[in-house]
């Protein structure tokens, strides 16, 4: 009579993975060649391993049992292998036994400032290439035990680390391509390709043009008139100006040394400042009779000088 996967470890159909361990690790002590050099124990190491492997992976072991749900099991009569095995392996299984399949893709975001963007830069990206582990090939079992070079898994991560140069005057979302340093291809498939995909962290206040860093302040009518200190964002941080009494609007202020950096000088551009004079949304009453008197003021005096 043909037996099942749970026939031959003789567990019940619904063992949990520690039980089926058990069984399998108790028929494996007692059908190894190392301790029995039966032929017929052989077959049956054979066949236990090759139930364990189905039966304690879950997405094999639940492909196996649909379809001996649906009595789509069938054997080779003449032997004790069955002829359906690659019914139940994985996708990732399937393609190492069968053509060479080229490597995916990897696909990985640096973030950069606004100042290497424009200069160009360097990030250091770590990846990881899985490959067949190459002591069980794959099968997740060497000799009956548990592969120890892979833990079981059947595949091995190889972290690498890779330096990508990013080039001047980049711009965000940029997708850069680094050949072959993708997964790896297998059964003589090509590698994949690394991508980097670089953010250019947002600065909405900062301009840069014909490599001057540009930046537009907006001041009261008050400031304009009495002068005072603002802040502004450089590159490199914050910096003060001193705005003089009457300031007109549109008047730009050079702010040395905070702008971007050349590499060969090792010394910092200019950032230029515009002023613009922003008019308040609303003013109270009091405010009201200041500026009359203000405007009263001002014809007076413009009178004198008539
Ligand atoms: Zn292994």
């Amino acid at each position: 009579m043909l037996k099942s996967y749970y026939e031959i470890l003789n567990v019940s159909s619904n063992a949990t993975k520690t039980e089926i361990k058990n069984q399998y690790r108790k028929l494996v002590r007692m059908y190894h060649p190392d301790v029995n050099s039966s032929i017929e124990a052989e077959k049956i190491f054979k066949e236990i391993n090759k139930a364990a492997d189905i039966l304690l992976d879950d997405e094999k072991r639940k492909n196996y049992d649909k379809y001996r749900l649906n009595d789509k099991i069938f054997y080779n009569k003449n032997s004790s292998n069955y002829t359906f095995s690659d019914l139940f392996k994985t996708k990732k299984e399937k393609s190492k036994v069968s053509q060479p399949k080229n490597g995916d893709d990897i696909v990985v975001n640096v973030n950069i400032d606004f100042n290497e963007a424009f200069l160009g830069t360097y990030r250091v990206v770590n990846i990881a290439h899985s490959c067949i582990c190459p002591k069980c090939l794959g099968h997740k079992f060497v000799n009956g035990s548990k592969c120890s070079y892979c833990n079981g898994l059947g595949e091995k991560i190889f972290k690498k680390k890779i330096t990508v140069k990013i080039p001047p005057s980049v711009k965000n979302k940029t997708k850069l391509r680094i050949k072959n340093e993708g997964q790896l291809g297998l059964n003589g498939g090509k590698n994949g390709n690394l991508y980097v995909i670089v953010n250019v962290e947002k600065n909405d206040e900062l301009k840069i043009e014909d490599g001057i860093v540009k930046y537009t302040a907006q001041i009261s009518p008050y400031m304009a008139i009495l002068g005072g200190n603002i802040t502004v964002p450089t590159l490199w941080g914050e910096a003060t100006i001193k705005i003089p009494p009457l300031t007109k609007a549109n008047q730009s202020f050079k702010l040395i040394d905070v702008g971007i950096l050349n590499e060969k000088t090792n010394k910092k551009g200019d950032e230029i400042v515009k002023i613009l004079i922003q008019i308040p949304s609303k003013i109270t009453d009091e405010e009201i009779e200041l500026y009359k008197k203000l405007s009263e003021l001002n014809q007076k005096n413009n009178a004198k000088y008539c």
